[in-house]
């Protein structure tokens, strides 16, 4: 039986979570399916800023930092996250962004680990986590190398002289979800320490950290937890390794003693000593905002929907957009793809940028995927039809063959 729209309609009635997108701002008429690179802003994002910074910064002052909490803050949002990737109080912080917190965690994991040389990476991960590791062997100068494997080839690199791997939950162009538990299970096997970067996964599908006996994980808050435009990563690090795994940036806020003032470092034994310095306190309190609104809904319930809004979204562009020579580079199977629908096309580029021009908003990834992120919290089954149909009539008329869609943007 074909699908029509009253049934994505009918889906939305049922959908327990459909309150929830009351609570997003997005423009009348857009559909949005690019929360996986940028979240939408929570509506009340406006009224935290606003007292955040006429009350607590501008009348209060430096009082704030003891009366508004600002100093824990980065403890406080780390125990929230803490409830949707499976880890413990007091063993996730917020600090710095997210390639920062790949080296600083890698770099810990290396120093575990002094007399094995490797580190085994994704080759295609997106560029940042590769780079950042490599800037950091280059500086440790000690003979370390990136082992690149690709999915499929993971399991076989870890060998024994693996230091840590360093892979990436959800692959950022094609959606493919990794086995956490299988990885890291290898990774310890061979007596590697295992990071994960949760930038794709985290408040997009339950992940189980400490289930998984993970060591080491970082990800974005701007993703999908709507953090706010550039906002601060997280990173968890398992209470085993508290007091004993050290990050290399020992500024003051990982002192043991940040306000004796001492002369000398001495770490911090919790989960304090992986933060550097002082925090933008703005942009914290906006990802307090989005994070708040995860605290009332069921990660289960997110991932039921998420894995249903992509299988239609799939089914769709099977029965109704079947010859344009679209392919799909996200994985069928549940357990093997995070909350996004990636589809190679050699014309993806000019395709997206008329499909923006209709009002649906998902982004390309060089050099031929279009990519749809489906954020169940505020994205609706019937934006799911509507995204294909205007699809299909961009399509259908070539109006994505003009000049104006195929100018290049300095971001994509
Ligand atoms: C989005 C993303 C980043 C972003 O890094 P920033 O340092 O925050 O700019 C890093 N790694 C992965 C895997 C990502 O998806």
């Amino acid at each position: 039986m074909t699908l029509t729209r009253d049934d994505f309609l009918a889906l939305d009635e049922q959908d327990i979570l459909a309150p929830f997108a009351d609570e997003f701002r997005i423009p009348e008429g857009l559909i949005y399916l690019d929360g996986n690179s940028l979240g939408a802003m929570p509506k009340a994002a406006m009224e935290r800023a606003k007292h955040v910074i006429e009350q607590e910064w501008g009348t209060d002052l430096i009082k704030s930092w003891n009366k508004a909490g600002w100093f824990d803050l980065v403890e406080r949002l780390g125990d929230k996250t803490a409830t949707l990737i499976g880890a413990d109080k007091g063993e996730v912080i917020y600090a710095d962004a997210t390639g920062l917190n790949v080296y600083k965690l890698v770099a810990a994991a290396l120093e575990m680990r002094p007399d094995r040389k490797v580190i085994v990476m994704e080759g295609s991960n997106f560029p940042t986590d590769n780079y950042m590791v490599q800037g950091l062997i280059k500086q440790l100068d000690r003979g370390h190398e990136i082992r690149f494997a690709e999915d499929g080839e993971i399991l076989d690199a870890i060998r024994d002289d693996v230091a840590c791997v360093c892979i990436t939950h959800v692959h950022y162009k094609t959606g493919h979800l990794h086995d956490m538990a299988a990885i890291t299970k290898k990774a310890h096997d061979v007596g590697a320490l295992a990071v994960w970067d949760l930038c794709h996964s985290a408040g997009a599908l339950a992940v189980d950290l400490n289930g998984c006996n993970v060591d080491f994980a970082l990800g974005c808050t701007y993703k999908y937890l709507n953090g706010g435009p550039g906002s601060q990563s997280f990173m968890f690090v398992a209470k085993r390794h508290h007091g004993k795994a050290m990050q290399p940036l020992t500024g003051w806020w990982g002192h043991d003693a940040p306000f004796g003032f001492e002369r000398d470092y001495r770490p911090r034994k919790d989960i304090r000593q992986f933060s550097t310095g002082t925090e933008p306190i703005v942009s914290l309190a906006m990802s307090e905002v989005g994070l708040d609104i995860f605290m009332r809904a069921d990660m289960g319930e997110i991932r039921k929907k998420s894995l249903k809004l992509c299988d239609l979204f799939i089914q769709l562009l099977d029965e109704r957009l079947g010859g344009y020579g679209f392919s799909l580079a996200t994985p069928k199977e549940h357990d093997r793809r995070g909350s996004q629908v990636s589809i190679y096309s050699d014309k993806g580029f000019a395709i997206m940028q008329a499909l923006i021009a209709a009002d649906v908003v998902g982004d390309f990834r060089a050099p031929d995927i279009m990519r749809f992120g489906f954020t169940p919290l505020y994205v609706s089954y019937v934006n799911v039809w509507d995204a294909v149909e205007r699809l299909k009539n961009i399509m259908e008329t070539n109006a994505w063959d003009k000049p104006e869609f195929k100018k290049v943007g300095a971001v994509t």
